[in-house]
């Protein structure tokens, strides 16, 4: 382990793979877009399958020394390299915003995130449970890392979401090749220059590849697990195509989240909340609000506070201080939010504030809400992922209720009232992996967090989240000697 870090200094200039503790190239390459100008801005290594292979070999030779080493040791390590984030934080960050888009003081958040949620998970305690011990036998449940853990992740929050698992797998005693999506490979290549400082030789790889290194990962023999973090569609590819080796799977897929906003809210008091959870990294978020039910008797009101927030947040590249809502991330996603925007408009729904793109380069669109749209409309059906938010009206609960839950997806939703024991009683009846009262998008290291229904396997964070990263194993004593 060095004692130097990365220095600032080489953040900004080349781009290599992590591949058994040395910076690698690919005979191929990646070009990376900033999306707040639709051009080319940097390039980096993609890797085939001859670097996939080379990192397999390397995490599995890395692997039994890894696995001997103590928790106490692995959290020492992980601790370092999160004060290594840190310490990187504004370069971090500055990459980000220009491959991802998102505004900078999002992206400095999105950096300090990932190493307090890494730090986090240090302090979960994995223990043996006993199960049953007295004079005849004892039985106890062990828990034991699984070998090589694949991770791939999207575009929208590259950091905070590969530094989740990476962390729970190196924490579990897992050795770990780590690719990021070919829309944002940048600011990961980044974490595998610092990771190489902080963790043993072949312990963590880092690759950067477009979607077949994806489906290479999830078919290869030498890997055991996957952690797929994206869209619905290619999380049941990933299921799929791991079952030919019975991979062990966590999947964190889209979300399609409900906002039920009851008759006894003050609407502009709830107004820039519900706002900035629906169009936070310009709706790019998995757990952002993507429908909102608003009772009848709050709802024309709660929409002109909507439309007011919308058309006073400052749009524009991320780099500048004053923007609050960035790009969408690349040009495929936004060809699909204006298809779903144009889809809204020929229904014959109300735009109330948005509904363009403003003039100039990049793949921007207006903060968009739309009011008096059908419940079957693409808006409302389908994750827009994107910077368009439906409010739809209800009288009765029990048909918000319905409502809400009638999705293939499960992620997570919300119950909005004056009276949080109400608010409650209805919030524990979603159909979601989380359900929060007054609040959305409230997440920590220490509560687990994935998708009912089609929204995902599994969960990440706590002791559950961690536990996917480790085999049971019942160690079984009869103690009468033979
Ligand atoms: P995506 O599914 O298109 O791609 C995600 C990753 O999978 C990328 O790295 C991609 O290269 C790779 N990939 C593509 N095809 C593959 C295949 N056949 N096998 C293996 N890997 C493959 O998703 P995206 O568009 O990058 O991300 C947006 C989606 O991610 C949204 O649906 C969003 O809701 C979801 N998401 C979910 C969570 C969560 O925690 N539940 C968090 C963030 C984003």
């Amino acid at each position: 382990m060095s004692a130097h870090p990365a220095s600032v200094a080489e953040l900004d200039t080349d781009f290599t793979l992590l591949i058994d503790g040395e910076a690698a190239t690919a005979p191929s390459s990646l070009e990376v877009i900033n999306p707040a100008t639709g051009h080319v801005f940097a390039r980096c290594p993609a890797a085939g399958r001859h670097e996939l292979d080379r990192a397999v070999d390397a995490a599995r030779r890395a692997f039994p020394g890894w696995r001997d080493t103590s928790y106490a040791e692995r959290t020492a390590r992980i601790r370092e390299f999160c004060h290594s984030l840190r310490r990187n934080q504004d370069r971090l960050a500055r990459l980000l915003t220009m491959e991802q888009g998102k505004p900078l003081g999002q992206a400095l958040d999105e950096i300090g995130r990932a190493a307090s949620q890494s730090e986090g998970l240090t302090q979960i305690p994995i223990l043996p449970q006993v199960i049953e011990d007295n004079d005849q036998r004892r039985i106890e449940l062990q828990f034991y890392p699984l070998c090589v853990a694949g991770i791939i992740t999207p575009w929208n929050a590259p950091v905070n979401l590969a530094a989740g698992p990476l962390t729970s797998a190196l924490y579990t005693g897992n050795t770990v090749i780590l690719k990021s999506s070919p829309y944002t490979p940048l600011t990961t290549l980044k974490l595998g220059e610092l990771a190489r400082e902080h963790f043993p030789r072949g312990v963590v790889n880092v690759l950067a590849g477009g979607d077949e290194l994806g489906r290479w990962m999830t078919e290869h023999p030498g890997i055991d697990k996957i952690s797929f973090t994206g869209s619905v569609k290619t999380g049941k590819a990933v299921m799929a195509s791991a079952a030919s080796t019975l991979k062990r799977v966590t999947l964190e897929l889209g979300g399609n989240d409900a906002a039920i906003v009851l008759d006894d809210v003050d609407p502009r008091a709830v107004a820039p909340k519900l706002f900035f959870a629906s169009f936070v990294n310009s709706g790019q978020v998995c757990m952002a609000i993507k429908r909102i039910y608003a009772h009848e008797r709050v709802h024309d009101a709660l929409c002109d506070a909507l439309a007011d927030e919308a058309r006073q947040a400052k749009i524009g590249s991320g780099l500048d201080p004053a923007t609050q809502l960035g790009p969408i991330q690349n040009r495929a996603q936004y060809d699909r939010v204006v298809g779903i925007l144009e889809d809204t408009k020929r229904r014959g729904a109300r735009v109330l504030a948005g509904g363009e793109a403003p003039p100039g380069d990049g793949y921007f669109l207006l903060p968009t809400i739309v009011a008096d749209i059908d419940d079957d409309s693409r808006l409302v059906r389908e994750e827009q992922f994107g910077p368009i938010v439906p409010v739809l009206k209800f009288t009765d609960e029990e048909d918000a209720l319905r409502r809400a839950n009638d999705t293939r997806y499960g992620l997570s939703g919300s119950v909005w009232s004056s009276n949080p024991a109400r608010a409650a009683a209805l919030a524990s009846r979603l159909e979601v992996g989380t359900a929060w009262v007054n609040q959305h998008r409230a997440t920590s290291a220490m509560v687990p967090f994935g998708g009912a229904k089609e929204s995902g396997i599994g969960r990440v964070y706590s002791e559950m989240g961690l536990k996917a990263y480790l085999e049971p194993r019942v160690v079984s004593v009869l103690k009468t000697p033979l």
